[in-house]
């Protein structure tokens, strides 16, 4: 039975810049669960391609690549940390070489094969979690006790990275080539042969143009909070799905 103080799994999926990963922090600490950012291991994955000038077509050598540094979490910090070959990629995976490449190497099937067994792994250690990015609910975590989709406007969604990109790296970008990158970015994700952005059987779908990262946790909470009761009361019944 769903309950809010036993192991638990939320999932946020979502395209990109949709807020998931803000979103999914704030959540895990309102709720006390842990919280995996699986785009910073595909935005690792990326980063040491790059750095050790790996082609998207060297599916193997990519595989051997990540599997031999060691990529990880840091649990310590908050938000954990990701580590490979023993440094932290933190700031390297926001950078936009990184950005503009992260979809072709995520198309890269035997990489998204290693990455969903990891991620398994860190909810076999963590499990009561919530888990963000493109394919959470609907691949990786098919039985998540409750799934939320979150999405916005291209354009909503560009002029929040450009903000982002304007206090943490001090970069002035023009919001319409963002929005531009993004519905590209959107197009491809859809696209994938393996683990597509689309809306998990059964997800929340949360809209979250015209609401502040605040409304929408709050929404989310709501959401949880209400099926944990409804699970746990006398009817027990559950509708498992709606649209918030
Ligand atoms: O969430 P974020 O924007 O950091 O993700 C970067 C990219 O990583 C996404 O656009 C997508 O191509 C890829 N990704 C993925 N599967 C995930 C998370 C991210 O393919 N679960």
């Amino acid at each position: 039975m769903f309950r809010l103080d036993q192991d638990l799994t939320l999932t946020i999926d979502g395209p990109a810049a949709s807020g998931k990963s803000a979103t999914a922090k704030l959540l895990a600490r309102e709720l006390g669960l842990s919280v995996l950012n699986t785009g910073a291991m595909y935005r690792c994955a990326t980063a040491l391609a790059i750095e050790h000038n790996c082609d998207v077509e060297h599916e193997k050598r990519l595989v051997e690549l990540v599997r031999a540094a060691r990529m990880h979490f840091d649990w310590k910090k908050d938000p954990p940390e990701i580590i490979a070959e023993g440094r932290s990629f933190m700031q390297r995976i926001t950078d936009r070489d990184v950005s503009a490449l992260v979809s072709r190497y995520s198309d890269c099937v035997p990489l998204r094969q290693l990455l969903v067994g990891m991620q398994r792994d860190v909810r076999d250690a963590h499990p009561r979690l919530v888990s963000e990015g493109r394919d959470q609910g609907s691949v990786v975590f098919p039985d998540a006790d409750v799934k939320f989709y979150l999405h916005a406007t291209p354009m909503k969604r560009a002029e929040r990275r450009r903000d982002q990109l304007l206090l943490e790296k001090g970069l002035d970008i023009n919001a319409q080539q963002l929005a531009e990158e993004i519905a590209q970015r959107d197009e491809r994700d859809r696209k994938k042969p393996y683990g597509a952005l689309t809306k998990p059987e059964g997800a929340f779908v949360v809209d979250s143009t015209e609401l502040s990262l605040a409304q929408v946790v709050d929404m989310m909470k709501m959401v949880v909070v209400s099926k944990a009761r409804r699970a746990s009361g006398p009817a027990g019944s559950e509708d498992g799905h709606g649209t918030a």
